[in-house]
């Protein structure tokens, strides 16, 4: 029998009279309840008792108390009808009982009624009983027969069959059984709850034991009821869930020396070796004091007598593991922090709202981030909103009449036709003299000087809110696993190690020569060692600063080339739409404005190119694009060479002059790319630079770790399960087919299976069979039949739509319904087009214009030999600018690195058949989604019961 809710202390049931005081008092006892002395009153009376079903005597996983009291003043609760379903009742106690019938016969004996809501699996293995009765109070009461075994999932004894690979090997025995503590503590951050649910669950499947510390370090301090046992189904649902549910606290004690005393003593008390801290460089500072001073603690308690000298042998040592939240991403040695991508979406949600009110009167808006002496939310929320200036500390303004300057560049913006005008400042911003930077003033000058009606917009701790983005559950998750490795790994000579990023990759480096090295930002800082600074900062960060400068502030002409340099440049999109596709358009114009080349935008695609559909772009043209989804262009999938006619799209590109294109697109966009390069022979206007930019949701383009719009698409797959979830947990124990795209690629189902904790996954890289799906049905099953008997719970499959011919999304579900019949209901969900997203997720915006950027820079240098060369020579152009084959290139990410790759360098690792990379890095995060989900976690009990 298990209690309705966990951590209730008791029931309290109101009587009206002494008539229903007594009869309800017999109704309970005649279920096994007896009658105890209370908590706080221990008296007994005519008017007052306590009654207890206790765990020991019944299936019971905890004791259920009721106190039972007369209030005349209490409302007599009305009967439900007899014809509705009072599964749907709202509030009533659950009682799981092994024999139902003697329940069953009780009820009746009393006159008590019920409904019968029992079901029946299709094969008959599965019997769910549930009665729903009411007490003479009316009181709604669940009596349930869960299937007599017991949680399937908090057991130690793991056994493995049928697991995939990671599973198998994550599950072996570790040399020592760990028992681990995980705490979050500082500054708050979104991630911190799938960081936490992948320690617990990770550590689970290692064979350790995990202790959840609340309220950060004072929880350590306090020891008690702070320090708890989590088992699998602690976290559950905690992927979706921002800030942090264990708690954190800023704790002074923990800064002493006897504060640290204690928390020892604590950890020491519950057995605890390794502590895995998430925080920022505060909270990790503090974990390295505490282990570097544990011997001395642990000797120190053991001369007092607070521990014994057993204990003092046996925790000689301390395991301490940093995880970084933070949502300022100030960190040194990792590329991003949990936390900070999340914060980066609240921030451009409210700074694109402010937008459209700017925009509406005309308006000055100066908006305040946090990020204290980190810039980086500042400067990404510049780049990703298209903001017209952007101070942070790293970078003060050079010029010491900055405010001069930032006039000049509102006003230009504002007589090219700009109706609004955005100021982003970072908290911490600061001038060259380090005299900080303030809203307010900005605002005077911006009123004072250019009369603009000016207001300031203080965001605050909405940036710390809301459910985790997509970039910081799949973060977390990943880093939170290998906080588990780390912890495993770890000896008593290895320094602590902090899980970082970098590349693309987990990282596992010396925990405080990371927080020295960050310590060491705001020390250059203050020695106004800007240069310094920013080379702490991680290596995108003045790259992203040089791309944002050259492509938002409208140049004075100190940017621009030579008019002999100076070209026509095309940009293109070709494929399904894509987020970013919009942004990176308006970076290409308008830093190729800057530089003085003549902007070129073609229309739906290469059909368009062919219809002569091409137009010069202007600065103000591409304004507000940075937000906007979809292809302002207009998009199309033909690709020359197959659909469109490789002659007429020479023919218009000699046409029109261009002399170099820009293709934003998908996997079409890399076969018009070989296409066009192969044909150069043919035609001499081909023989241009070429470059691609990827951009398509199925990140499926050889040559680059991220194309645009798929982090936005990744974003909305995990809200829309988000919300299947709920409205399951709301209703019926149902299980989601979700359908998602991403081609022969299993990259959207792979990522987004890490985020929104699916429970499988089917993707192309594997297949599908109907033993598969038969191991699938068992293991959810056996997690239908290991949760709580009165909650109801929704899970979610993702299957990629080219998984299978035969086994479609409806037959899955088909098959999920019928096989799990009594236990769970089955639905599916096709996305569709909602995984193009509405706006572009901030990472999409800011990798479009880091790109376009480096698209502009590939287009001109490929070309420069030949337009100096006729300029010495005083020869006209010639229309063939480059056959070399260098000069047609993916642009794409590697790390945290812009790379240029041709297309003969990219054959070999390409599958054209799929339409995809032969190589995915993603995919050695597959194993995680089963891990995480719990599959292969099977106990005997279950496999016999649930076997054939
Ligand atoms: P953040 O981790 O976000 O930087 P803080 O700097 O406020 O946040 O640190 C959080 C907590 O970490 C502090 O309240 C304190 O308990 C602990 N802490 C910070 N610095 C130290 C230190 N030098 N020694 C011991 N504990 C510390």
């Amino acid at each position: 029998m298990r209690k309705i809710s966990q951590g209730l202390s008791h029931f309290l049931l109101n009587a009206t009279n002494t008539e229903q005081f007594v009869k309800t008092a017999q109704f309970y006892k005649a279920l096994g309840f007896q009658e105890i002395l209370g908590q706080n009153d221990n008296a007994i009376t005519s008017e007052k008792v306590w009654l207890k079903l206790h765990a020991e005597e019944s299936s019971l996983t905890s004791d259920v108390t009721i106190k039972l009291v007369i209030d005349t003043s209490a409302v007599q609760r009305e009967q439900p009808p007899q014809d509705v379903d009072w599964a749907l009742h709202t509030s009533g106690m659950v009682l799981t009982v092994t024999d139902i019938d003697t329940i069953k016969g009780q009820l009746k004996e009393q006159g008590v009624l019920f409904q019968d809501q029992s079901s029946t699996s299709a094969n008959d293995r599965i019997q769910l009983i549930e009665l729903y009765a009411l007490d003479p109070l009316n009181n709604m009461i669940v009596f349930a027969n869960k299937p007599a075994f017991p949680s399937l999932l908090d057991k130690h004894d793991i056994l493995s069959q049928g697991a995939p690979t990671a599973v198998k090997a994550a599950s072996q025995p570790s040399p020592k059984r760990k028992k681990i503590a995980v705490l979050t503590s500082g500054g708050d951050a979104p991630g911190m709850n799938p960081a936490v649910r992948a320690v617990v669950r990770y550590g689970i499947s290692k064979g350790c034991e995990v202790f959840a510390v609340y309220e950060g370090y004072q929880g350590l301090v306090d020891g008690g009821e702070r320090i708890r046992k989590m088992d699998w189904k602690s976290v559950r649902g905690w992927l979706a869930v921002g800030g942090t549910t264990i708690g954190t606290a800023r704790c002074m004690p923990f800064k002493k020396r006897e504060g640290r005393l204690q928390a020892a003593q604590n950890l020491v008390s519950n057995g605890i070796d390794s502590l895995i801290v998430c925080g920022g460089d505060g909270s990790l500072t503090g974990a390295d004091v505490f282990r570097s001073e544990w011997p001395g603690l642990i000797n120190e308690l053991k001369e007092s007598g607070r521990i014994t000298a057993e204990q003092a042998n046996t925790y000689q040592h301390l395991t301490i593991v940093g995880l970084v939240g933070s949502i300022d991403n100030d960190m040194s040695s990792t590329d991003i922090t949990i936390g900070a991508v999340t914060s980066l979406h609240r921030i451009c949600e409210s700074v694109d709202s402010i937008g459209t009110t700017a925009l509406s009167h005309s308006r000055a808006f100066v908006v305040e981030v946090m990020g204290r002496h980190c810039g980086w939310l500042a400067l990404m929320a510049g780049i990703a909103t298209g903001a017209d200036f952007v101070f942070i500390p790293e970078r003060p303004p050079t010029s010491d009449d900055w405010e001069s300057v930032m006039c000049s560049v509102a006003q230009r913006h504002r007589q090219l036709g700009k109706r609004k005008t955005v100021i982003i400042v970072a908290e911490g911003a600061i001038d060259r003299s380090l005299k900080p930077i303030k809203a307010e003033y900005i605002k005077d000058i911006l009123s004072d000087r250019l009369g603009l009606d000016t207001r300031v917009t203080t965001l605050g701790h909405t940036q710390r809110g809301g459910s985790p983005a997509a970039f910081d559950r799949i973060l977390a998750t990943i880093q939170g696993v290998e906080a588990v490795e780390a912890v495993l790994r770890s000896t008593p000579d290895t320094p602590s190690p902090l899980i970082g990023m970098s590349n693309n990759h987990v990282t596992t480096g010396p925990l405080m020569k990371a927080v020295e090295l960050t310590h060491d930002v705001a020390k250059a800082i203050s020695e106004k060692d800007f240069a310094r600074a920013m080379e702490l900062r991680d290596p995108q960060f003045s790259e992203e600063f040089d791309a944002y400068s050259a492509s938002t502030i409208l140049d004075d002409h100190s940017m621009i080339l030579p008019e002999h340099q100076q070209m026509r440049l095309a940009v293109i999109h070709v494929g399904a739409p894509a987020g970013g596709m919009n942004a990176a358009t308006r970076t290409a114009v308008r830093y190729g404005l800057n530089r003085g080349h003549t902007m070129l935008g073609i229309y739906n695609g290469f059909p368009g190119l062919v219809r002569g559909s091409v137009e010069e772009m202007s600065w103000i043209k591409v304004d507000g694009w940075t937000s906007r989804g979809g292809s302002e262009l207009g998009t199309n999938r033909a690709v020359p060479g197959e659909s469109v006619d490789m002659g007429m799209v020479a023919y218009q590109l000699q046409q029109n002059n261009i002399q170099g294109l820009m293709i934003i697109g998908g996997f079409e966009a890399f076969t018009a790319l070989r296409n066009l390069e192969e044909a150069r022979d043919k035609y001499p206007s081909l023989c241009i630079p070429i470059c691609h930019l990827p951009a398509t949701v199925s990140n499926n383009v050889p040559g680059t770790d991220y194309s645009l719009g798929s982090d936005t698409s990744l974003n909305a797959i995990t809200d829309a399960c988000d919300s299947i979830l709920q409205s399951a947990r709301s209703s019926r124990r149902r299980v989601f087919v979700v359908e998602v795209q991403g081609g022969r690629s299993g990259y959207l189902a792979v990522e987004a299976g890490i985020a929104t904790g699916a429970n499988t996954i089917y993707i192309p890289e594997e297949g599908l069979s109907l033993a598969r799906l038969q191991s699938d049905v068992r293991h959810l099953m056996a997690l239908y039949l290991d949760d709580d008997a009165d909650r109801s719970e929704g899970r979610i499959v993702l299957r990629n739509e080219t998984v299978s011919k035969t086994y479609t999304t409806d037959v899955i579900s088909s098959i999920l319904k019928d096989e799990g019949h009594a236990l769970f209901d089955s639905r599916t969900a096709v996305l569709g087009h909602l995984q193009q997203g509405n706006t572009p997720s901030p990472m999409d915006r800011i990798r479009a214009t880091r790109l376009a950027m480096r698209c502009v820079c590939f287009l001109e240098k490929h070309a420069l030999a030949v337009l100096d060369n006729a300029y010495r020579n005083g020869t006209p152009i010639p229309v063939e600018l480059t056959k070399d084959v260098e000069s047609a290139a993916v642009i794409g990410l590697s790390g945290n690195q812009v790379t240029h790759r041709s297309v003969p360098s990219l054959l070999p690792v390409t599958d054209l058949k799929n339409r995809k990379p032969k190589d995915a890095w993603w995919y050695e995060h597959r194993p995680l989604v089963d891990l995480l989900s719990g599959r292969g976690l099977f106990t005997k009990q279950a496999q016999e019961l649930l076997s054939e």
